[in-house]
């Protein structure tokens, strides 16, 4: 069956331009510019942007990752779907290398029905000097034996692991991690300039949630911050949620790393698309309040309730960004990240038809995911 979307505003890394596309299969085969060869759905001139891929997310209508429920993580999927994540990798937190395998053993399943893109282990491999909201009771030293068995327990769908590289067994592990196809995330790190430059060395590539859980910058201490930033085999991660990170920081963090090499995350928890009250992130309670997530005891930031779309709509009217720009680091460079860039994170024929239709005002007014529409047609 093909279908043909027309009279679209459609961005791509290149630009804006007034066109169309056709789908197939759950496929894009055509776009085009100007008025369509056939008449087709007409989006009365909207924008359309790639699905957004979301590397860093731990759940959300009451539903957490990490306690790998499979009923409620379909219910987070659902959620960020709706908000329009077509692509996401589940995101777990410091638990008992037992609890993880677990969780990793179960969403692993899900990973497999094409409802993941993978599974994120963000601790316990972490600084308890910057655990931020992970339990400092849980924390561990890495070893490479112990992460191949939690690797083992993902089967194969276990796609990245955030470390803090000045721990005793971290650069092992982190070269076993990368030798195995596993995306090594520095973060929740009390590690100074050389030490992270020492885990880039490693085999580290991605920056989890630059400016969160590490050393400020500071002009005779640069700390991991400029070394994430400046080094170009790395792609930081940004909470675009402007509780995280002050945009006048993100637009510092992207006037450096660029499109190419700056990607915008949720880090999204249980209470995303819910109201207020009290929920856990792991083994930690949360307390939520105007939407900001913080732990009951000491009140750390812990996790966000963002979703991409608001992100994607912040770095817009917030950052800055042009509408080219945000389509890269909402959806290609996460995509790029992941290996999936082939497959999604632009619109471009060959692509899976993976779509989000936004208002003048950049609200979701629909959501396609595998050439089919998720929600009403807009
Ligand atoms: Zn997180």
């Amino acid at each position: 069956m093909s279908l043909t979307l027309s009279d679209a505003r459609i961005v791509t890394p290149e630009g804006v331009h007034e066109g169309w596309l056709t789908i197939e299969d759950g496929r894009i085969t055509h776009v085009g510019r100007g008025s369509a060869p056939r008449a087709g759905h007409s989006l009365g001139g909207r924008h359309v942007v790639p699905g957004f891929v979301d590397i860093h997310n731990h759940g959300g209508a009451g539903g957490s990752f990490p306690t790998g429920e499979q009923d409620k993580a379909r219910e987070a999927v659902a959620l960020h779907l709706r908000h329009g994540t077509t692509t996401m990798v589940a995101s777990l937190v410091t638990d008992t290398p037992e609890n993880l395998a677990s969780a990793a053993a179960s969403l692993a399943e899900l990973c497999e029905d094409g409802l993941l893109a993978g599974i994120h282990f963000e601790g316990p491999y972490i600084s308890k000097a910057r655990c931020g909201a992970h339990n400092p009771s849980l924390l561990r030293e890495p070893t490479p034996a112990e992460f191949a068995g939690l690797l083992k327990a993902g089967r194969g769908h276990v796609r990245m692991l955030t470390i803090a590289t000045e721990l005793p067994g971290a650069l092992d592990t982190i070269r076993t991690a990368a030798a195995e196809g596993v995306i090594v995330a520095l973060g929740h790190s009390d590690a100074d300039y050389d030490q992270t430059l020492e885990g880039i060395e490693a085999g580290g590539t991605v920056a989890t949630h630059l400016y969160n859980a590490m050393p400020p910058l500071g002009h005779r201490a640069p700390g991991p911050i400029a070394a994430l930033l400046e080094d170009e085999r790395v792609t930081v991660e940004l909470i675009n949620d402007g509780v995280h990170v002050h945009s006048a920081m993100l637009r510092l963090a992207f006037d450096v790393a660029g499109p190419s090499r700056t990607m915008l995350i949720t880090d999204a928890m249980a209470a995303t698309g819910m109201g207020d009250g009290t929920y856990v992130l792991g083994s930690m309670q949360v307390d939520v309040a105007d939407g900001v997530a913080r732990l009951v005891e000491g009140g750390s930031i812990a996790g966000s309730t963002l979703t991409m779309d608001v992100a994607f709509r912040r770095a817009v009217q917030e950052v800055g960004l042009s509408l080219p720009e945000a389509v890269q680091v909402t959806s290609l460079t996460p995509a790029r990240v992941l290996g999936l860039d082939s497959k999604v994170g632009s619109i471009a024929a060959g692509k899976v038809a993976d779509l989000v239709v936004l208002s003048d005002s950049l609200e979701v007014d629909g959501v396609m995911q595998r050439g089919a529409w998720t929600t009403t047609e807009p």
